[in-house]
């Protein structure tokens, strides 16, 4: 599809968040010049109408705004690094870390760019797939005030922004957003799997909740949607939300903070997670406590 606003952006990462997210620009007619390691992920942006390239230095050297949409800040730093290294951006050109990345290290890709004449502004996003297919999600943007009006429209196209502070500031954010929502999903399941033990219906269980004050998204759409009907298909892995855990916890104690239900709840999420396939789904956590409520029954 043509370049219909006269913008175009590169996207590396194009995964669960990124493929739907490249498909949104699309629609508004903004070029995606996009890069995956997964074959398969570069063949559907061809097809949605965006560009594929067969390396990330290919994809960023097209355009003057590089998005990224990747798990983790170890595979954004050696992505940062490989852009710097292939000559990939340009001076006066933005990057925009949109994944959930570790506040510090974001300050250190800001570093690292600005030095390159290149600005850096980190806008994780809340909403999960759902979100971006409606343009729904919540954007958390970190960054100088110029940086973010600039790139404000371009990220509304996916949904609502927030400028939060400084650089990095929307990374923190993000991650305590998810350490919360890790403790939700984490007590409504073991609430309704309690409640069942003393024979209450599972789905009586979430229309209690609902109605009442221990309501959350995970009583209002993660146990309806995905856990109840055993689907575990909502899109958003468990490494990735215990990934998010962890972020904020270190991000506590890098602060020199003590460790409190924050950091219990990233325990708890990391002993779950190696216990699962690498590839579950975040709503997969209400099995594997049933499981071990289970084993710990045959074991009494
Ligand atoms: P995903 O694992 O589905 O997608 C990540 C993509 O990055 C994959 O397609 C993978 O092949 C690609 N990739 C890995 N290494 C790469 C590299 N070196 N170069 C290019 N591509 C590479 O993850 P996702 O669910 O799309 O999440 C992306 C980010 O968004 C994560 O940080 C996650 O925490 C965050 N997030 C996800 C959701 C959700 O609901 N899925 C919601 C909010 C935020």
């Amino acid at each position: 599809m043509p370049d219909q606003t006269g913008q175009a952006i590169s996207l590396i990462g194009l995964g669960h968040m990124g493929s739907p997210m490249a498909a949104q620009w699309l629609t508004a007619g903004v070029g995606v010049h996009g890069f995956d390691v997964a074959e398969s992920a570069r063949a559907s942006l061809q097809e949605a109408g965006g560009t594929a390239y067969d390396s990330a230095v290919a994809a960023a050297s097209a355009t003057a705004i590089c998005i990224l949409m990747l798990p983790d800040s170890r595979i954004v730093d050696a992505v940062v690094s490989d852009l710097i290294a292939g000559d990939a951006l340009r001076a006066g050109g933005i990057v925009i870390d949109m994944s959930s990345s570790e506040p510090m290290r974001s300050t250190e890709n800001e570093q690292r760019l600005n030095a390159l004449g290149v600005r850096f502004v980190d806008a994780p996003v809340s909403g999960g797939v759902r979100g971006v297919v409606a343009a729904t999600l919540a954007i958390m943007v970190g960054g100088d005030a110029a940086d973010v009006e600039e790139v404000r429209p371009l990220l509304e196209h996916l949904g609502a922004v927030t400028h939060v502070g400084r650089v990095g500031a929307g990374h923190a954010a993000k991650a305590l957003n998810n350490l919360v929502s890790a403790a939700h999903l984490w007590m409504t399941s073991e609430a309704v799997l309690i409640a069942e033990r003393f024979g209450i219906d599972r789905s009586t269980m979430v229309d209690v909740l609902n109605a009442s004050t221990g309501r959350s998204v995970s009583s209002e759409v993660k146990w309806p949607k995905f856990i109840l009907p055993g689907t575990f298909d909502s899109g958003f892995g468990a490494a990735l939300l215990s990934k998010d855990a962890r972020v904020a916890a270190t991000l506590t104690h890098e602060l020199g903070l003590p460790p409190l239900l924050g950091g219990q709840v990233a325990e708890l999420w990391a002993r779950a997670v190696g216990g699962m396939s690498p590839r579950a789904d975040h709503t997969e956590i209400a099995r594997w406590i049933e499981e071990l409520y289970a084993s710990d029954r045959e074991e009494a």
